[in-house]
């Protein structure tokens, strides 16, 4: 049985419930079942009272509503980040199966306990994350397995009804690991159905993480004028399409974006759009991947660099040397933070981009920083954007006229997802008031609205935003809604998550 200390309300419901936006209600229920079993019990009695019930990870879903469901009606969440066990790992594939609760932070030190090869698969969001959280919300990472749904190979899930699915291609059984070691398994393709739908609660998950390459490089461009931005996406696909996997991806980062991104007082290169990227491989490939890239990037970027644990260890002896003589405070900053974005690009996790989100507010804490805990407002857009030049300026045209009569930066980025799309994220930063949130969210409906009439449709939607997402009469939604409908007649888990309720 659930034991009444795992039942979070009042005070203590709020902490956990806490969110990079304002919210009127105060009255959550948080359950916090310990193993699977807890799980089916805590769906039992929620579909015997037919009270709907919200599952997170680590519901740190920050910029996205955090651990809130879409729907007011929903009071109960189950968090289940007390399911954190890493059931299996097999050394040799990189295969890791594990449960809810286990974050990036958790399987970077397994994985270096053990001597392993592999990489944790990072995000911006950081150390205490959730991967599987992560992974059903098809979030982006930036280790070559950078589509976190892509590297699922099984799910485990308790189904409304309480029984457990498993992918087709694992065996049956209580304790299953792995899930499985191919993808698609055999029939439909039942496992996309958990990842932004709520057709169960998972339980477990196997991923396929990539293996720790001879050599890790980061680079960067700099892009000198706005008007150069359509060039430089444009070499960006050539580059892509052609090098193909030595490139981990490529971000492009407005002007706007990284004056949120930098302390006050950092002295950077002045650029309208700079350029980074990752490249992965033996001695050879990466050599060959630089002269790609600065054949394609060099006619239209002011400066390129390259970046890797050498040249780092020499920039930190230049740095010591110039702070021994009381120069360059400014340098170490910036060693500091390559050295961090490399070691994040090497598989381990860093708040490095945290602070983003409190550029509204005075202080940043100097580690452990949770946004949601802090008071930090922020809303992401995150649109798909064709990778090519014009599609490049007309989105980033929408966002400076929008966010502009909103009082708000057009902190743009893309990112690619292929050689043929980008993801755009624009963080939308504001006091969490009542005011500033409504600013907030009626520059997003904007945005989403504007942004689909020209064809820039988000990947991912905030669970206050989530009615936009099914409002189409697209036969899409309709489907997605009948067979949540099949799956959970009552409606027991997260009422209104990507379909309509
Ligand atoms: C500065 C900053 C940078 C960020 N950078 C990134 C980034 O690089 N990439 C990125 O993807 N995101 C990023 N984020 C957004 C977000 O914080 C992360 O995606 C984070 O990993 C999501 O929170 P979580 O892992 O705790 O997932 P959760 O909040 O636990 O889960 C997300 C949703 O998935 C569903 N879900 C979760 N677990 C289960 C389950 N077991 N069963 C059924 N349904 C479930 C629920 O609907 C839940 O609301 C960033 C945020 C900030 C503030």
């Amino acid at each position: 049985m659930l034991l009444p200390m795992y039942v979070l309300t009042g005070d203590a419901a709020d902490v956990v419930m806490a969110d990079t936006d304002w919210h009127a209600r105060r009255d959550y229920i948080v359950l916090k079942p310990a193993n699977r079993n807890e799980v089916r019990i805590a769906l039992a009695i929620a579909a015997e009272m037919r009270v709907p019930v919200h599952p997170v990870s680590t519901g740190r879903n920050w910029g996205y509503g955090s651990g809130h469901p879409p729907e007011r009606g929903t009071q109960v969440i189950l968090h289940l980040a007390r399911l954190d066990r890493i059931v299996d790992f097999d050394s040799q594939k990189g295969l890791v199966t594990l449960e809810p609760g286990v974050t990036q932070g958790m399987l970077a030190k397994f994985l270096e306990c053990n001597g392993a090869r592999f990489m944790t698969p990072t995000t911006g969001a950081g150390p205490s994350c959730s991967l599987i959280g992560n992974a059903l919300e098809r979030g982006y990472g930036l280790t070559p397995c950078a589509d976190h749904f892509a590297a699922v190979m099984g799910i485990e899930a308790v189904l409304p009804d309480g029984q457990i699915y498993r992918s087709p291609l694992a065996t049956w059984g209580d304790d299953v690991a792995p899930l499985g070691h191919y993808k698609w398994g055999c029939g439909p393709y039942l496992d996309g159905l958990f990842s932004q739908g709520a057709f169960g609660v998972v339980t477990r998950m196997t991923l396929a993480l990539a293996r720790r390459p001879a050599r890790v490089e980061s680079f960067y461009f700099w892009i000198g004028q706005d008007d150069g931005l359509e060039a430089a996406v444009d070499r960006i696909q050539d580059l892509l399409a052609s090098a193909g996997g030595p490139i981990g991806g490529i971000n492009l980062v407005s002007a706007e974006r990284l004056n949120l991104m930098v302390k006050q007082g950092s002295k950077l290169p002045r650029a309208a759009w700079i350029g980074t990227g990752a490249l992965y491989g033996d001695r050879s490939q990466v050599l060959a991947t630089r002269k790609s890239i600065t054949s394609r990037l060099g006619p239209v970027s002011k400066k390129i660099m390259f970046l890797n644990r050498a040249r780092l260890r020499l920039a930190e002896r230049l740095e010591h040397f110039a702070s021994s003589f009381g120069l360059a405070p400014s340098l170490r900053q910036l060693v500091r933070s390559t050295a961090e974005i490399l070691g994040v690009l090497e598989g381990k996790p860093s708040e490095f981009a945290l602070p983003l989100a409190y550029a509204a507010r005075m202080e940043v804490p100097a580690h452990d920083l949770d946004p949601a805990r802090d008071g930090c407002g922020l809303l992401w857009y995150a649109p798909v954007v064709p990778l090519d030049g014009p599609a490049a300026r007309r989105y980033y045209r929408l966002a400076v006229r929008i966010c502009s009569r909103y009082g708000f930066k057009p902190a743009v980025t893309f990112s690619s997802l292929s050689p043929i799309a980008f993801d755009s994220t624009l963080p939308l930063i504001f006091e969490p008031t009542q005011e500033g949130s409504s600013r907030a969210h009626t520059c997003m409906k904007e945005l989403i609205q504007q942004g689909k009439e020209e064809g820039f449709f988000p990947y991912r939607y905030g669970a206050a935003s989530m009615a936009e997402a099914v409002s189409s009469p697209d036969v899409f939604w309709r489907l997605a809604t009948d067979l949540k409908r099949t799956v959970d007649p009552n409606g027991i888990i997260s009422p209104g998550r990507y379909h309509r309720s």
